[in-house]
Order: structure tokens, then sequence, then C-alpha cells
């Protein structure tokens, strides 16, 4: 462990403002684990609704993994980055399956799990293990780079391994499940991404970026992430109480979850319905059609904005038979409205059929 003052003020910080949250309380690894996936890129008030849900449907890893994936993915809707809830099920059979129910107590051997990278291995290695591995996010990129002065771009393979190390070398033998916590909870609550109240800060007369006034400099990121637009016509096909859905197969968003047949444009301004092919096969079963252009459903994801809109067809009964040989043709189910309450489905589609009550 390298001497700065970083590490024994940052401890001194750490107990007088600590957040009473219920996974710091615990040593045991599937809660640390759960905690972690849910929090990936989560706010904690956000998470901990999911946490808590988790937790009382699933109390050990065995329940979690025999538990069908869509009530994974059910009870995951609205959290968004639903790979990380097919990993979360799949890590879990991998655990209870092949490990016997056991978490590996190494972070070596933990990086071997589905859905878990350095960050969430360092977490459980030394919350549950206590392996002095330093946990390096977001919050922690932004206090080193500060009160060091670390110029190294975040978003480099150099500056992760760069801050990964510096971590690793303040970390103390004896406590390194307190000092990751400590650290990412200074990043949380005092070093924060946006004008930090750095005149109480108990850090500030060793930090580097208070001193020389450059915290708005740090932490450099350099990459910026491709943001590419989307727009989505999807065809709401009803008959009777039947309802025309699709399950996302193909490697793309919402892999896994169940959302209406759908056209892509190249552009939300290009979305025309009669243009589609879907809207034309299904003039054969006489349907009442209702599309509003205007009503537009935008959806953000970190890499994706989604522009949606929806036409709405309602069959006659007496095409039932043969709309649901067409659905079938097509890969498409047909279902009584109430199962649809009952699967995961894309927060857009959640909205939209909230609209519709
Ligand atoms: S003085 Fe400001 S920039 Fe430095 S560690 Fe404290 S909050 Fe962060």
């Amino acid at each position: 462990m390298t001497f700065s003052p970083f590490t024994p003020q940052l401890l001194h910080w750490y107990p007088l403002h600590k957040r009473d949250l219920p996974w710091r309380n615990t040593q045991n690894p599937y809660i640390i684990w759960l905690s972690e996936i849910i929090l990936q890129q989560t706010r904690v008030s956000q998470g901990l609704p999911y946490f808590e849900k988790f937790v009382n449907n699933y109390p050990t890893i065995r329940h979690l993994a025999e538990a069908p994936l869509e009530d994974v993915l059910r009870l995951w809707q609205g959290l968004g980055y639903y790979s990380r809830a097919r990993n979360l099920h799949a890590c879990a059979r991998q655990i209870t399956y092949e490990l016997n129910g056991q978490f590996p107590n190494s972070y070596q051997n933990l990086l071997k799990l589905k859905g878990v990278g350095e960050y969430t291995a360092a977490a459980i290695a030394s919350f549950a293990f206590l392996q002095p591995v330093a946990v390096v996010d977001g919050n922690v990129f932004r206090v080193l780079s500060r009160y060091f002065g670390i110029y190294t771009d975040i978003a480099s393979g150099k500056g992760k391994k760069e801050f990964q190390l510096l971590a690793n070398s303040l970390i103390p033998a004896d406590s390194p499940d307190t000092f990751n916590q400590a650290i990412m909870e200074f990043g949380a609550l005092q070093c924060v991404p946006k004008s930090p109240d750095c005149d109480q800060c108990p850090l500030q007369d060793s930090c580097f970026a208070y001193q020389k006034k450059e915290i708005n400099l740090l932490p450099v990121k350099l990459k910026k992430v491709k943001v590419s637009t989307r727009a989505f016509l999807y065809h709401d096909i009803a008959c009777g109480d039947a309802v025309v859905v699709n399950t996302r197969h193909e490697k793309d968003i919402w892999q896994g979850l169940t959302d209406f047949p759908l056209v892509e444009y190249n552009s939300p301004e290009n979305i025309d319905p009669e243009d589609s092919n879907l809207f034309q096969e299904l003039q054969a079963f006489e349907p009442e059609v209702n599309y509003e252009s205007e009503k537009t459903y935008k959806h953000i994801l970190s890499h994706q904005k989604i522009f949606s809109n929806f036409v709405s067809f309602k069959v006659p009964g007496e095409h039932y038979t043969s709309l649901e040989s067409w659905a079938h043709k097509r890969g498409f189910a047909v279902m009584p409205k109430s199962d649809l309450e009952k699967l995961g489905k894309p927060q857009l589609i959640v909205r939209y059929l909230n609209d519709k009550k």
C-alpha cells in the first residue's frame, strides 16, 4: 500500500457520512452480487425498490436459478439494460448447477461468471471475501483523477490500467471492503460530477484539482458514445380479446422481451403505415385501422434514440382463424390481452398500453 493522506482521510470521512443501504450490512456474496448488478448504470434511489423486490421474490440464488426467465424479466421491467437481467439469471444457474451453489471466493474466478466484469468481481471479492482488490467505477475515476491530478483519458485502456493500479496501491489490506465502499460513497455524495461542495470537503488541502482550481477539467473522458436514431412503427393488432405479439429473439435491444409486430424506418419522418408490408397484408382481414401520426413515443437508451408510432387494427372476430395462421407464419403469437400483461415488455410498450387504458 502507498502512503498518501488520501486513504486515512477517506476512512475518517466515511463513517460520518455513509448512507445506510441494505447490501452494506452483509457479507453474503449473493446479496452483494444482486445489488451490484442492479445498481450498474442505475441511481441508488431507482435501484433500491428493485433490489428489495428481487430479495423478497428470490431469497437465495437457488430461488433465482429455478425461476423462469420471463418472471425475472418481468420483475426487472423498467430498469432498462435487459441484458443484465438475462445475465443475472444465467449466472444464478451457472452457480447453482455448475458450482454447487457456491460463489467463487477469488477475484480471478469471479471474473469467469456470466455478466461479471472487473468492477463487479472486485466488489464481490472485497465485500464478501475481504480480498484487497479495488473497485474502479465512474465515481472512483472522478475522485482519484481530481485528488491526484491525473489527466489520462478514463475511457482509454491505458487510463483504466493506470487508475486500477493507483486504486490497488491505496487499498488497505485490513479493510478493503470499507475502503471500496468509502471511495464510491465519497464520489456519490461529496466529490460529485457537477459543482462539488469543495469548501466543505475534508480532503481539500491535499486535493490537486481544488488547489489548482481545475475541478471542472477532471476527469478527462475523450470517447463519446455514438447515439443512433431509430424509427419504429408498431402494429397493435387485436381481434376480440386476443392480440398479436412478437418475442424479440434477434440480437438487438430488448432481447427476450415481448412487443408488437414492427416495421423499422430509416428516420422518424419517413414513418408511413400504408407503406408497411404488414399494413398491406392485414387489409385481407378487413380491420378498422387507427393511426395518429402526432402520437410519437420517444425512448432514449445509452446508445440509441427510438421514435415510435403505433398503428392499431381491430380485426372482426370472423377472421380470427385466418389472422392466427397469418401470425404464426410470420413468427408472431396470438394471445389473450391479459397474458400480455404478465410478460416482460420494453418500457415504451408499457407506456403505450397504459395510455390506451
Ligand atoms: S476538494 Fe473538491 S474536488 Fe477535491 S476531493 Fe474534495 S470534493 Fe473532490
